[in-house]
């Protein structure tokens, strides 16, 4: 086994929404990274429909562009359509959404990896998590026979860990398709974590050229775009070819068609449900309950006589057009008979069939209140954390707050060089009391423009961000010896 000589604070395993976005945000709390994944070519690529945001969706992505991540930038450079969903309805569920270049989206937020100081990034496919003696993880392995070692590990696997395609009868192996999967779960069943199958699934995609567009009603974008960072925009470099948005839109939005299912298309579905890996049991695991497929469409709201179907642009250099609300896992030739009998899509040409995706997950309730796993710490935490909230009669706002990062970097480094000098697991601080108020100075910490809260209490972070820290009623500051 090769070991790289060099040692890491942290290892992301995988590069998909998620691992992008922690690989960059480690980076950025001044964490040495290393980022590996299984294809180079495949950085943030949208397995399924190239859109960003969305209802339930378009919110975590401003916030997540508040907390100084890349995905909401790079949606904005990439769209090619921005709309915001439910104009009509009240402010907490309208929901900004971006139809992406799928390709641009990819390249351009490789370029942003690239470009991250302190990240480094290898294409390898991780089999084996490496823990010590005392159960905490100590690296990765790789099945070509490398080791790398580092203080944490964030795996960000998506739908890959043994993951299983499935088109009507046909079976085989993998994350999506055309990728292949991975065997790691099983080094993570070997740590004592319970396993559980999840199920998703995506519809076909059809040449532009073979629509009806005539037959279809068009779907414009909302003028002036709606965006999703709160950062003006930067100006792209000359030498950058992926940002599609300049500091202004200099190219027209493109459209999206809408049309609908017929009662000829709920027909083919019922006859073939049989042929359907969902309903003849060869899929075990569970589907998301908010974006079924057109075969639980057909059977749970059978009073339905017509779904629609948005036909949205894959990019804007491609022909491919994504069938959005037709998700199937129905074979090749069952796909190709509904596809037809819609208005517009008579002569529809697949380019790609629909498929559906089963995988494993763990299921997050083995994580303790603390989003720890190791229980030794979390429960002389989670005991010091309640006994402190009794003493100080704290409400449920004041809820324990665990700051890490950005502006507090130097402090939290000071504040675990503190706890290992003194051997301590773990400091507590409290902003109303004096030792506290002095070890915070000691490590410049400044509780007014802290950018990065994470904890119990995450949906009260804007209003702790507003506050003066002399209203705080109760802030608890946790630092690990141990590097988190
Ligand atoms: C067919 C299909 C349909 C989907 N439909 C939807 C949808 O409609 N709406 C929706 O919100 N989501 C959908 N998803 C889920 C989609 O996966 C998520 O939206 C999102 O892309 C997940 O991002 P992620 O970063 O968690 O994982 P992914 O995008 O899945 O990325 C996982 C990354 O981890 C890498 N990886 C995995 N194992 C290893 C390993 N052992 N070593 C190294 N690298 C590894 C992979 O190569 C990949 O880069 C669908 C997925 C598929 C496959």
């Amino acid at each position: 086994m090769y070991a790289l000589p060099k040692h890491y604070d942290v290892i992301v395993v995988g590069s998909g929404h998620a691992g992008v976005e922690a690989a960059l945000a480690a980076a950025r709390l001044g964490c040495s990274t290393l980022l590996l994944t299984q294809n180079l070519d495949t950085v943030a690529q949208m397995s399924c429909n190239p859109a960003v945001g969305g209802s339930a969706k378009g919110q975590i992505v401003r916030e997540i562009d508040a907390l100084g991540g890349a995905m909401g930038i790079n949606a904005d450079a990439t769209g090619i359509q921005f709309r915001l969903l439910n104009r009509s309805k009240g402010p907490s569920v309208r929901a900004p959404r971006i139809q992406c270049d799928k390709k641009a989206y990819q390249f351009r937020m490789k370029a942003v990896l690239e470009g991250a100081v302190g990240l480094d990034i290898k294409q390898a496919t991780v089999s084996n998590i490496v823990v010590d003696g005392k159960r905490r993880v100590s690296g990765v392995e790789t099945d070509l026979g490398m080791a790398v070692y580092g203080n944490a590990v964030i795996l960000t696997s998506g739908t890959f860990l043994g993951g299983l395609l499935h088109v009507g009868e046909t079976t085989r192996r993998g994350g999506r398709m055309a990728d292949t999967n991975s065997g790691l779960s099983a080094s993570i069943r070997q740590l004592g974590f319970e396993i559980g199958r999840f199920k998703t699934g995506t519809p076909c995609r059809i040449a532009g050229r073979s629509i009806d567009f005539q037959r279809c009603e068009i779907q414009r974008g909302d003028e002036p775009p709606p965006r999703f960072s709160f950062l003006p925009f930067e100006t792209a470099l000359p030498t950058e070819i992926f940002t599609l948005n300049h500091g202004q839109f200099h190219m027209e939005q493109m459209p999206c068609w809408i049309t609908h299912t017929t009662a000829s298309t709920h027909d083919i579905i019922r006859k073939n449900l049989h042929r359907s890996p969902l309903y003849s049991g060869r899929i075990e695991g569970t589907g998301p309950r908010y974006c079924p497929s057109i075969e639980d469409k057909i059977v749970k709201f059978s009073h339905r006589e017509a779904h629609q179907v948005f036909l949205e642009p894959e990019g804007r250099h491609t022909d491919e057009f994504y069938v959005n609300g037709l998700s199937t896992s129905l074979p090749y030739d069952v796909q190709v008979d509904f596809i037809r009998s819609i208005p517009g899509l008579e002569r529809a040409e697949l380019m790609r069939p629909g498929y559906a995706v089963e995988y494993d997950f763990f299921p997050p309730t083995q994580l303790r209140r603390l989003m720890a796993e190791d229980a030794e710490l979390s429960d002389v935490l989670l005991q010091e954390f309640l006994a402190r909230r009794q003493r100080l009669k704290a409400g449920p706002a004041a809820e324990g707050l665990q700051i890490i990062g950005s502006d507090l970097d130097s402090g939290a480094l000071a504040l675990r060089a503190y706890a290992a000098r003194r051997n301590l697991p773990h400091v507590w601080l409290d902003a109303d009391s004096v030792e506290g108020r002095s070890l915070m100075r000691a490590a410049s910490l400044r509780l007014m423009y802290c950018k990065c809260i994470v904890g119990p209490v995450s949906t009260s972070m804007p209003r702790f961000n507003t506050l003066p820290a002399a209203r705080i009623p109760a802030l608890t500051c946790v630092a690990s010896s141990r590097r988190l």
